[in-house]
């Protein structure tokens, strides 16, 4: 069966290929000659992960999946959540976004966070939706210089290193999109063998 993931991010793609790729044709949106700007303007993941899947699923009539991820933190009240990749502002940078964050929890002792990733998944019309999490805390300064986004501000349960210091074979085995793709892949395995 060939699905269209609702990305054209090299990364995410090899990342889910490796994980569903063998019984699956996984697509990206650059494949069936996608190039629309897809509008992301729900308030939670949930809706934009499905705005994104049915927008494809309606224009090009395919099975298809999209995700979308945000960190969110306990103290801020799940911030900046939905608005993780411009939570300094539009066009704005991950050192930007970081230090925002830092400084909103200057005092702040609770630094409980979670990475959360929404996949919704759309075949034959019919929705579902899989969400993986990792649970962790917010590091008073910035730890490594590796990843991308909020890495090297966030210390997954367990360990004592940032997402930036650990190696991408540690964080990619723990991560909420591993997490998220791994139920994704479950279903797909149950429901089509
Ligand atoms: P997206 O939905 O995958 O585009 O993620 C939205 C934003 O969340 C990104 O722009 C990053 O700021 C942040 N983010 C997502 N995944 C990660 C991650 O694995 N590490 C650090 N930041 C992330």
């Amino acid at each position: 069966m060939k699905l269209v993931f609702a990305t054209n991010n090299k990364h995410k793609l090899q990342e889910v290929k490796e994980i569903v790729g063998d019984k699956f044709e996984i697509l990206s949106l650059n494949d069936i000659d996608c190039h629309d700007d897809i509008p992301e303007t729900a308030d939670t993941l949930q809706g934009n992960a499905l705005i994104k899947a049915r927008y494809i699923y309606e224009k090009y009539n395919v099975n298809c999946f999209a995700d979308d991820t945000g960190l969110e933190v306990e103290a801020l009240g799940g911030e900046p959540g939905v608005y993780s990749a411009r939570y300094a502002g539009e066009n704005c940078n991950s050192q930007a976004n970081m230090e925002k964050l830092l400084h909103n929890l200057t005092g702040i002792n609770n630094r409980n966070a979670q990475f959360r990733t929404v996949i919704a998944l759309i075949i034959d019309g019919e929705e579902n939706l899989f969400n993986g999490i990792v649970k962790g805390c917010i590091s008073n300064v910035k730890m490594g210089e590796a990843g991308f986004g909020y890495d090297p501000i966030f210390i997954p349960e367990g360990f004592s290193e940032s997402f930036a210091q650990m190696g991408s074979e540690t964080k990619n085995s723990i991560s909420h999109r591993y997490l998220a793709t791994k139920q994704l892949n479950e279903y797909l395995k149950e429901k089509y063998g």
